[in-house]
């Protein structure tokens, strides 16, 4: 089964790197976690990094063995420059807000 992306939805996951990172919680405490970031051939086709990837993918379909070493070189690049994502303030405080009046 596919999964939709999860930013639009409705995208279709077409690759997904998971990306171990620290951070430091409100203790000072280095926390280890780990994020997946995906390429979704909605959201991700305009971007001349992940735009290639979503190409590739629109006109064979599926990772063809025929192509595997620049298919690799695409995902290589995409790799190098992925970043964990940064946390929505402004979401997380509307959410501790709800959950104070609780409605969470
Ligand atoms: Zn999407």
């Amino acid at each position: 089964m596919i999964e939709p992306c999860p930013r639009c939805r409705t995208g279709e996951v077409l690759a997904v790197l998971r990306l171990p990172y620290t951070w430091s919680n409100a203790a000072g405490r280095r926390v280890r976690v780990m994020s997946e970031i995906a390429v979704c051939g909605r959201c991700d086709a305009g971007d001349p990094v992940t735009g290639p990837i979503v190409a590739y993918f629109a006109v064979h379909g599926s990772a063809r063995p025929e192509h595997l070493a620049p298919l690799a070189r695409l995902l290589r690049r995409w790799a190098e420059r992925a970043r964990p994502p940064r946390p929505d303030l402004d979401a997380l405080a509307a959410e501790a807000e709800a959950w104070y009046r609780g409605e969470l």
